[in-house]
């Protein structure tokens, strides 16, 4: 038996195969447990079982009140049980606790409660005007897809898990997620939330496993309705293909290079902090990580000082530690990814004015793990470190003069997912947020990202918005019902346009 199984149909189980994978804690290189390996067979059980909870069960014919009792339910639990959660986040990711603790377990308590919400104030049915001549009575009614799947990447898995079953749940449709094979343990620990919450067998399940089997069947089967994604671009563009086959909606939530703007009138102790944290956060694993700030040419060269001279205090240790600001990152893999931008950017650009290497650690880390927070100043926005997702701590700082330049370089890049714009007036900031083509932008802050406020991208960011109740809706299908109230032929003279009939 698995130490942990897949969520399927109400039930614990093991991947039928009986095959199952090593997750690790990143920082120590040490094992946590094995994961059941889910494989094609299980992905269409799971999604059986859902249609079946959909097609057959109470869940969709429920109210909007009475489920969102039950996701508030779920919301009391993992709030219950939020230390472990958060443990095991940390554990898993490579994430600090800190950032477990205050921003991945309320993160998804909150998307619960906001979602339940949704299904309580949001009105399944408007009356819209009707007309005298032909006559009628016309309504929309909204109503579930049916089955909802996921695919969420290993950054957030928790919260990310949050935000694909809170919105599809909420509207009545059931739903099989799959988390990151990097990060699974959490995603697939909401099963036993469930359960304690009693949420009718079927309508929530998760299975772990690899993304070109078990992830392939989800986006792509005839029995799912709608599928989301949240991941790389590359294989955001996969799903779009794979849902092609039976014309699926798609939400994509995909990369990112978002850019975050410093004016010269910004006060720069809070600038430099703001540009830090929408860099540094999560080691730059953020898909909507301001990596590349854009400082005005009168106060760059103090704006780079304080920046290096910062990042210089970030505390890099083992991510269980509450004084740790940067854990490991998530594999080594990533850390291979990282230098191999590193150095890139020295051919490209030189030197970095800070970072660039393996920081040093405690004995009992895995060294492998870890990498410097990296500013690289001076760096022309058509380079590639400016322009390619790196998903690591590596900043690029890129000066401009004007305005109108610094909004014509920030959107001088396929994607358009966050982004930032530090200023004391704030309508010169907001000129030059209208003018970013981006799908949040943060004034004098970063990385705020709330459930009740929409949040996705522009161009190859993404398709679509989750959160807010864009992403409640997104999960409804809008049906028009026309009434024609006449009781004489006098009210259908339109089918005169065919003939006397
Ligand atoms: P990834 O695209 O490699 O994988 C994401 C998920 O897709 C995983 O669960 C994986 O198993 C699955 N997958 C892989 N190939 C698949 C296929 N052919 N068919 C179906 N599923 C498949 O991304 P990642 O490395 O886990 O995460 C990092 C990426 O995610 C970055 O690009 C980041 O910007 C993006 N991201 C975006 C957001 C957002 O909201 N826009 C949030 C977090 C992360």
């Amino acid at each position: 038996m698995a130490d942990f199984q897949l969520f399927i149909d109400g039930e614990y189980v093991d991947a039928r195969s009986g095959d199952t994978f090593a997750t690790y804690d990143p920082g120590t290189g040490t094992k946590i447990g094995d994961v059941a390996k889910a494989g094609v067979e299980d992905a269409e059980r799971a999604i059986a079982a859902a249609r079946k909870a959909f097609d057959e069960g109470p869940w969709p014919k429920m109210s909007g009140k009475e489920r969102a009792g039950y996701l508030r339910k779920v919301a009391e639990l993992i709030g219950t049980k939020a230390e472990e959660l958060a443990t095991m986040e940390a554990r898993d990711s490579g994430g600090t606790i800190k950032k477990a603790m205050f921003a991945d377990v309320p993160g998804a308590q909150g998307a619960f409660e906001w979602f339940a919400q949704c299904a309580e104030t949001e009105p399944d049915e408007v009356e819209l005007p009707g007309s005298d001549f032909p006559p009628s009575q016309n309504l929309v009614r909204y109503e579930p897809h049916g089955v909802c799947t996921g695919i969420i990447p290993w950054n957030f898995p928790f919260i990310m898990a949050a935000w694909k079953f809170g919105p599809a749940l909420a509207a009545g449709n059931t739903s099989v997620i799959k988390p990151a094979s990097f990060t699974s343990v959490t995603a697939l620990m909401l099963g036993q939330i469930f359960q304690e919450a009693e949420l009718p067998p079927g309508v929530a399940n998760v299975i772990a496993g690899p993304g070109g089997t078990a992830g392939e069947v989800l986006a792509s089967h005839p029995m799912v309705d709608k599928t989301a994604f949240t991941g790389s671009t590359e294989v955001g563009r996969r799903i779009m293909q794979l849902a092609s086959g039976t014309v699926k909606p798609v939400t994509l939530e995909l990369g990112g290079k978002s850019a975050n703007i410093v004016l010269d009138d910004a006060d720069l102790d809070i600038a430099a902090a703001a540009v830090l944290f929408g860099t540094f956060f999560h080691n730059g694993q953020v898909c909507e990580s301001g990596t590349r700030a854009l400082v005005q040419r009168g106060i760059y060269d103090e704006f780079v000082g304080l920046l290096v001279e910062r990042a210089g205090k970030l505390v890099i240790g083992n991510q269980l530690d509450y004084a740790t600001d940067l854990g490991p990152l998530v594999s080594r893999g990533q850390v291979e990814t990282v230098e191999r931008y590193v150095k890139l950017g020295r051919d490209e650009v030189g030197e970095p004015v800070c970072g660039g290497e393996k920081p040093k650690v405690a004995d009992d880390l895995d060294a492998e793990a870890f990498y410097q927070p990296t500013i690289f100043a001076g760096v022309p926005n058509s380079s590639k470190i400016a322009q390619e997702e790196i998903f690591g701590p590596v900043l690029c700082v890129i000066p401009f003069d004007t305005d109108e330049e610094a909004v014509a370089i920030a959107n001088d890049s396929i994607y358009g997912l966050g982004g930032g714009v530090q200023s004391r007036d704030l309508e010169r900031a907001r000129r030059v947020a209208d003018g970013m083509r981006t799908g949040t932008v943060w004034i004098n802050d970063y990385h705020m990202i709330n459930p009740q406020r929409p949040f996705g991208g522009y161009k190859q960011s993404g398709i679509g918005r989750e959160l807010g109740v864009q992403g409640f809706n997104i999960y409804r299908q809008v049906k028009h019902i026309h009434t024609n109230p006449s009781t004489s032929r006098d009210g259908y003279v339109h089918f005169s346009a065919l003939g006397d009939i």
